[in-house]
């Protein structure tokens, strides 16, 4: 199994990396810092995390060179405060760079299907252009918005980040994702520890066939599907655990098994869902 895989324009993402979504700004330094020293190449954090700038700390203090890393950050939703949402994408796209400390991303994002993502999508095609976001794609879009973003514009989005875990597992989506050349990137493999994840009897049983922990077992179950995965833990020894998923191979039965586990609904929220909608896209982060 391949730890990298190619996007649709070439560029090459590795297949796991390491999320930063609710740690808290002061305590990001450390566990990127962490997570570098554990081996971890590739980082995925947001504007609205809060947290760039202890990201592009961290990057500073490994003195890993810049070639060497994967770097994704996400646009937050654009209220053109000054008339025009491609021009204020340009000016976050430019803030989450000065904050990361960086001059260019390996991976820009949109983070929401909420607002005037068309106009939002013109200007990170500007900044893809021009080379200083290698790769551009979009988060947290169903199958009919991503194909209508991908009709009406020049370039398709490299990647789509959705929720992805045993209890939501895309497959439909996933299989529309690949007919069109957008990669798969999970958020929440774990579900956050939902649904009591870490203790499922299924996953339990496939751990202790292969001596492998749950977190390891679904890590591995998103990696042989060809998904991107960016865990997130603030402890050393999980970090470590959770990039330690390239020795085993889970066999046709595991998966099985492991596909009877998919209810086919989010644990989190729906992007459809009026007052999600209302919620997410009054949110101001600057
Ligand atoms: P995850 O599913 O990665 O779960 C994280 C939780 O699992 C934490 O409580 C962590 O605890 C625990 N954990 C991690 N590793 C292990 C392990 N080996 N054994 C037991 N427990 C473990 O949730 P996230 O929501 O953080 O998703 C991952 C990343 O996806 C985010 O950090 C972010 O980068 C991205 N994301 C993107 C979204 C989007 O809208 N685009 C939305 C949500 C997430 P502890 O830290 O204490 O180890």
């Amino acid at each position: 199994m391949s730890q990298t895989v190619t996007l649709n324009n070439g560029v090459s993402m590795p297949i796991i990396g390491f999320g930063v979504f609710q740690i808290p700004a002061d305590d990001t330094q450390a566990a990127v810092e962490a997570a570098l020293a554990a081996g971890y190449r590739h980082l995925d954090t947001a504007a609205a995390y809060g947290n760039e700038e202890a990201v592009g700390a961290a990057i500073t203090a490994s003195g890993l060179p810049r070639a060497d890393l994967f770097v994704t950050t996400k646009l937050w939703i654009q209220h053109a405060p000054t008339g025009s949402v491609e021009n204020d994408t340009l000016r976050a796209f430019d803030t989450s760079l000065r904050r990361l400390g960086l001059d260019y991303l390996d991976l820009y994002l949109i983070h929401q299907p909420l607002g005037d993502y068309y106009s939002e999508w013109r200007a990170m095609q500007k900044v893809n252009q021009d080379g200083r976001a290698r790769a551009i794609g979009v988060s947290n879009f169903h199958p009919d918005r991503l194909v209508d973003l991908i009709e009406h514009n020049e370039i398709t989005p490299a990647v789509n980040q959705i929720e992805t875990h045993p209890f939501h597992q895309r497959v439909a989506d996933h299989e529309q994702m690949r007919e069109r050349g957008v990669q798969l990137e999970s958020w929440g493999p774990f579900a956050e520890g939902r649904n009591n994840l870490f203790t499922d009897p299924v996953l339990t049983a496939i751990a202790e066939a292969h001596g492998k922990s749950v977190a390891q077992v679904v890590l591995r179950w998103l990696v042989q599907r060809e998904v991107v995965v960016i865990p997130k833990s603030v402890r050393p020894d999980r970090m470590a655990e959770n990039l330690d998923v390239f020795d085993f191979a889970l066999t046709e039965d595991q998966l099985k098994q492991i596909a009877s586990l998919d209810a086919g609904a989010s644990l989190f929220f729906d992007h459809r869902d009026p007052a999600m909608v209302t919620a997410l896209g009054t949110r101001r982060i600057d």
